[in-house]
């Protein structure tokens, strides 16, 4: 790297938090400093320039927090995914299970072009629930799931395992 950063000391963990027993990645330490958070989303785009990316998709909200701006710097454009019940327009869906929950997230049915070289950004991968979930919706709209980016990946949650086929990198890691 030739940030002068270490990322992870301006990430917050907090106990228990949504529930007993989970150590909650909280971003806002991070976001809340403006030389930090350029330096992620720079890390971020020098990690995923390679693909050749056309869009970047990424679920709501954390999502949008890295996914547009990472857009921005690689000079693409931003397709939301959000939970169902909030876009306006058609829209596909797909259910999902997290970490602690169940839902289902939503597209427009215009989001994505068909055969479009598809990045999904995310705050954290943890089971891979909501990054499983936005590659079905991307796919049933044509596009071509190609890469993933996260701030922070929670190894022993074995997400990545969900991602098979596709270009997965994230910035800080948790064992
Ligand atoms: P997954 O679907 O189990 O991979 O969970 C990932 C989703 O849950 C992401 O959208 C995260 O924003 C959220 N999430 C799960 N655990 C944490 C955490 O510790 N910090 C912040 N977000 C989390």
């Amino acid at each position: 790297s030739n940030t002068p950063y270490n990322f992870k000391d301006y990430i917050r963990v907090i106990p228990d938090f949504p529930q007993p027993g989970i150590r909650f990645k909280d971003i806002t330490t991070l976001l809340k400093d403006g030389g930090a958070y350029r330096a992620v989303i720079e890390e971020m785009r020098a990690a995923v320039q390679h693909m050749n990316i056309d869009i970047v998709a990424g679920p709501e909200a954390r999502g949008f927090v890295v996914g547009a701006p990472l857009a921005l710097a690689l000079g693409v454009g931003f397709a939301p995914i959000r939970k169902s019940g909030k876009l306006p327009g058609e829209t596909i869906t797909a259910n999902y299970d997290l970490e602690y929950g169940k839902d289902q997230l939503a597209m427009h049915k215009d989001a994505i072009t068909p055969g479009q070289r598809v990045l999904i950004a995310d705050d954290l991968l943890a089971t891979g629930g909501t990054i499983a979930t936005s590659i079905n919706l991307i796919r049933q709209l044509g596009g071509e799931v190609v890469g993933a980016a996260f701030l922070i990946e929670l190894a022993y949650l074995t997400g990545r395992e969900k991602l098979e086929g596709i270009d997965v990198f994230s910035l800080m890691t948790y064992e």
